[in-house]
């Protein structure tokens, strides 16, 4: 049987196409932002890659900031509950997921039958999300993808203080002008997310092991700045940003076994 989870983000839509609730068949992501027709681009991607139609799909469950608006699932499921699948299924013994989107950053914490038992969020401001680490990508000229390559060649971190990100922008740009080196730059700006989103990890309390999802965990210097923040180990799978995606298709997977029972 082949289920299809769609995770339409604020920043990239996801889709995965998995079979028996098991072995990915086919994934896709792309960068476009909620409202573009970035979604039918990795639907499309999906059933490109794997040779499958609409019709060879059982259940589709769509998740994610764009799930209400979109018309062509079975259900609807909110991004929280599919996370915390993905991420179960990946890892059966995380109990703390940190998870950092395009414009948000949420905690949730897992028992251990990876149910989710509390989370917190942050959605109103751009610090501590994906949206600071493109902007300031931007100022760099640099890809999204070597913000790591950079962090890692860092050997005196650049300490950036404004939490806002309109003044962390100015103060990046300051620090240029004053010949702070690039990586020891981006080191700072990676520390910055990570201490943001820490502390908001342990308002809902962290619990290992600690798994991080979404486009931002694919960023390793986000990463390592996390695990000296939280001083853990981090949990960490190359299908990071596909978590919610899997989640949605794990979901489906479930919903069309109860349907056919
Ligand atoms: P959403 O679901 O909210 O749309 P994602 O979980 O897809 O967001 O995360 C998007 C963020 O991931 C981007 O804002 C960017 O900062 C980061 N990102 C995307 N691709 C990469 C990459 N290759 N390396 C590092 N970070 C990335």
């Amino acid at each position: 049987m082949f289920t299809l989870g769609i995770d339409i983000g604020s920043t990239t839509a996801k889709a995965a196409i998995l079979k028996d609730g098991k072995e990915t068949v086919a994934s896709s992501i792309v960068i476009a932002t909620v409202g573009t027709d970035g979604v039918s681009q990795a639907i499309e991607n999906v059933f490109r890659d794997s040779g499958l139609k609409k019709e060879d799909i059982q259940f589709t469950v769509a998740t994610g900031y764009g799930r209400k608006t979109f018309e062509g699932a079975d259900l609807q499921v909110s991004e929280l509950t599919c996370h915390a699948i993905g991420v179960h299924h990946e890892f059966n013994n995380v109990r703390t997921v940190i998870d950092i989107g395009g414009q948000d950053a949420k905690v949730l914490s897992l028992n251990e039958q990876g149910r989710m038992v509390n989370f917190v969020m942050n959605d109103k401001c751009a610090a501590g999300t994906g949206r600071f680490l493109d902007v300031m990508a931007n100022i760099l000229h640099l890809d999204i993808s070597q913000l790591e390559v950079e962090a890692a060649k860092a050997t005196h971190p650049a300490d950036i203080s404004s939490t806002c990100t309109v003044f962390a922008e100015s103060e990046v740009i300051s620090q240029l002008a004053a010949g702070t080196k690039i990586p020891d730059l981006v080191a700072g700006i990676c520390q910055s997310v990570a201490s943001r989103v820490a502390a908001l990890a342990k308002r809902v309390g962290v619990k290992e092991t600690v798994c991080m999802s979404g486009g931002v965990a694919r960023n390793a210097g986000v990463r390592t700045a996390m695990e000296k923040e939280l001083g853990v180990r981090i949990a960490y799978s190359e299908n990071a940003q596909l978590m919610g995606a899997f989640g949605a298709a794990l979901y489906a997977f479930d919903k069309a076994n109860t349907v056919n029972s």
